[in-house]
């Protein structure tokens, strides 16, 4: 087994050796994201797998070892790794995990703490956990997130934003079944490929790609009846993640809805954006700032290549930029409310009432205090600013039943269509 070095507080550090010869395991969150994100860390000599296992005794085996009271998704993430290291698929003493840390209050900084207590309880203390995070937390010798990572991976965000958007608007009109998520499996592949050859994340490259993989999609043949289009929005793990959210999205797929869920990239700007507001209101490291301020600037540049683009295409709807979503929320919550997804949260459900996709369902999981407050707390005045806003919010919790969850979703849709009549 490998010597185990320890840093001041105790926490495994995952160090060069292990990177030789350790997998780290990852809860998958987006899978056409994190699919070409696995392979930035594939490239840079890392062993990564993304867990997609959706069990219901993973909801069981999480609440054996977390307290019931933590939030929903804390419980499914640690449920799910102790799943896997249980399953006897991987060498528990050459595996390591691999946990976001957001950096902000809210629980998901501490969630790294609650999984190691886990570990220690199950019995395997000797796994290293590594902390993804862009705040400089935790730091590892075996693990950096270093320029080119970071450059790459937000390539692959976008990447995973633009075929999200694309898929989702031809899916529900394609005339051949299964043409839209064929054209996912064909671009993912395209895109590790040339990210092998240290191509596709340079901004020329993206650009042409952008252009390439919305021609492609465009030529899909689609029959644009008039259907039922539903927004998603919510807490970022219970929103995304399938096995979260009980497959929300393929269930309104089978409802014959238009299905809208916003990118990722505009929750990373909301982030980073919080970081550089903290420093202006109480002070903090100037090189965080500029680093922060690069990062955005970055970002933005990005995004309206990606958007300059996506408009050359008419047939297909976006979403407002990152800085036009922020004057949305005026009157309703203030700019400083960062919890969670704070005021992000009614800032996405406004800007897919006025895209046209005023049927929303808000996923709120168990425990969560910011998305009760910006999410199910703001809906009520929202429906009063916009009237035809017809917004449901949907609790998720170790107990709550699917049936239960969809029943509540199909009156939202009854509403849908009686008011598209
Ligand atoms: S946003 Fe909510 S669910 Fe997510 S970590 Fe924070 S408290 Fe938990």
């Amino acid at each position: 087994m490998t010597k185990l070095k320890r840093a001041k507080n105790g926490r495994i550090i995952f160090t060069k050796e292990m990177k030789k010869d350790y997998t780290i395991l990852v809860p998958d969150m987006l899978p056409i994201h994190f699919e070409i994100m696995k392979y930035v860390f594939l490239n840079e000599g890392y062993k990564m797998e993304l867990l997609r296992t959706a069990k219901p005794e993973i909801k069981q085996l999480g609440l054996r070892y977390v307290h019931n009271d933590t939030c929903y998704p804390a419980l499914l993430v640690i449920g799910q790794f102790l799943d896997a290291l249980e399953s006897g698929n991987y060498d528990v003493n050459k595996t390591a995990l691999m946990i976001m840390q957001s950096g902000g209050g809210c629980r998901a900084s501490n969630y790294i703490h609650l999984l190691r207590k886990a570990l220690e309880k199950a019995g395997y203390g000797q796994i290293p956990v590594i902390s993804f995070n862009l705040s400089g937390m935790e730091l590892n010798s075996g693990f950096a997130l270093t320029v080119p990572i970071v450059r790459r991976c937000t390539a692959a965000v976008i990447y995973g934003d633009l075929l999200m958007l694309l898929s989702n608007q031809t899916r529900a009109y394609e005339v051949n079944n299964g043409d839209s998520a064929r054209m996912i499996e064909h671009w993912v592949r395209e895109i590790t490929e040339q990210f092998k050859r240290s191509k596709g994340f340079s901004f020329k490259n993206m650009k042409e790609n952008f252009e390439k993989i919305i021609a492609s999609f465009a030529s899909i043949p689609i029959n644009k009846v008039p259907k039922v289009k539903v927004g998603i929005v919510g807490e970022i793990y219970v929103k995304y993640a399938s096995f979260a959210n009980n497959n929300l999205e393929d269930f309104l797929h089978e409802q014959d809805c238009e299905v809208m869920v916003p990118g990722l990239l505009g929750f990373l700007m909301f982030k980073v954006d919080a970081r550089i507001q903290d420093v202006h209101l109480y002070g903090g490291s100037k090189i965080k700032l500029g680093i922060a301020t690069l990062l955005l600037n970055y970002f933005k540049k990005v995004e309206k290549a990606f958007m300059d683009c996506v408009d050359r295409y008419p047939v297909f709807t976006q979403l407002s930029s990152y800085e036009d979503t922020k004057p949305l929320v005026e009157g309703l919550i203030g700019i400083g409310n960062r919890m969670g997804e704070g005021w992000f949260l009614p800032a996405e459900m406004i800007e897919l009432v006025k895209h046209g996709y005023e049927n929303i369902v808000c996923t709120q999981p168990f425990g969560c205090l910011p998305t009760h407050v910006c999410g199910k707390g703001m809906i009520h005045k929202i429906k009063e600013m916009y009237p035809r806003a017809n917004i449901v919010p949907i609790d998720y919790d170790p107990g709550a039943t699917k049936v239960n969850q969809e029943n509540r979703i199909k009156l939202m849709l009854s509403v849908a269509r009686e008011a598209m009549v």
